[in-house]
């Protein structure tokens, strides 16, 4: 049998220009920021946890995009561009999309992001808490990550603050039958969102209220001492790094999950920044 790929990419790569039309804070930690304009007529909505490179403007207020979309290419000239003219460039998650006409802010096509604001001296979540209407932006469109293979017959969703659009994503574009459970780490219970979920996935949003613990541990904690199905699971978790290979681990070591049936996506990185 042939190996199942890890992504499912796009058909057509290239780096489409888009603006801001409106940005606004949805939550206590989270900013809304949509993208509109003609250069979105290139997007080929995917669903599910489709996510995409976005490039800002960089140190020097501007934004210079690189020409090339092929994965080696477009990094070979952003680092060409030196320091300074570089943009910032950070991956995130189509929250929603709306196709050219069935927009809330205008005739071409819309992408809204959920931005997690997680401080100043990130230069993204920054950006969004500054974002006017506007404001251009590039992005490169990069697929799905979740694929839960013909066999399954129980889904595991797991993450924590920066997966809620992906995996938000995934239960609105999942078949109506899916059965199974998501877990979802939040810092505020301000913070949880209406989820268009099939019903028989349960929804668990866990709330962080000690603010010295560690991001992730709250949700690895509840999924750990879950009950889940002797067989037909298929695990997928994002978030900070150790959450993503530590439920992996678990998984693989203490539940029998064959590794081929989990997708396992580190985000971020507690102490690293993403550039
Ligand atoms: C496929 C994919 C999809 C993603 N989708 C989304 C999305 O839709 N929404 C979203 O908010 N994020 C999303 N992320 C995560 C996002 O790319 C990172 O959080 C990114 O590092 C943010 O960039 P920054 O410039 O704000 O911070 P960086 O400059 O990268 O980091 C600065 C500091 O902030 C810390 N940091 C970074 N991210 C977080 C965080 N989430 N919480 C707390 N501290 C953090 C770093 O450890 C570092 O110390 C996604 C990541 C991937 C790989």
């Amino acid at each position: 049998m042939s190996k199942r790929p890890k992504y499912v990419k796009p058909e057509h790569r290239e780096i489409l220009t888009a603006q801001v039309l409106a940005s606004k804070r949805i939550s206590p930690n989270f900013v809304r920021v949509t993208l509109g304009g003609e250069g979105l007529a290139g997007f080929t909505a995917m669903g599910f946890d489709q996510w995409f490179r976005l490039f800002m403007p960089g140190r020097d207020g501007s934004l210079k995009l690189p020409t090339s979309a092929s994965t080696l290419g477009w990094y070979a000239q952003y680092l060409m561009m030196g320091k300074e003219h570089r943009p910032l460039v950070r991956n995130y998650t189509v929250r929603d999309y709306r196709a050219a006409g069935f927009g809330e802010f205008g005739s071409t096509a819309e992408i809204d992001i959920d931005f997690f604001s997680h401080g100043d001296d990130s230069p993204a979540s920054s950006w969004a808490t500054g974002a006017t209407p506007g404001d251009k932006v590039g992005l490169l469109d990069e697929g799905i990550t979740y694929q839960a293979p013909e066999n399954t017959e129980w889904s595991l969703l797991v993450g924590d603050e920066s997966a809620v659009p992906g995996i938000a994503g995934i239960l609105r574009s999942a078949p109506r039958d899916l059965k199974g459970a998501a877990y979802l780490e939040i810092p505020n219970s301000e913070d949880a969102q209406e989820l268009d979920a099939p019903a028989g996935v349960e929804v668990h949003w866990l709330i962080r209220t000690d603010p010295n613990a560690e991001v992730g541990s709250v949700v690895a904690e509840a999924v750990r001492g879950q009950e889940i199905p002797g067989t037909g699971v298929y695990a997928f978790v994002a978030g900070e790094q150790k959450l993503a290979s530590g439920l992996r681990r678990h998984w693989t070591q203490e539940r029998g999950i064959p590794k081929a049936d989990i997708t396992f996506t580190g985000y971020w990185r507690v102490g690293k920044a993403a550039g």
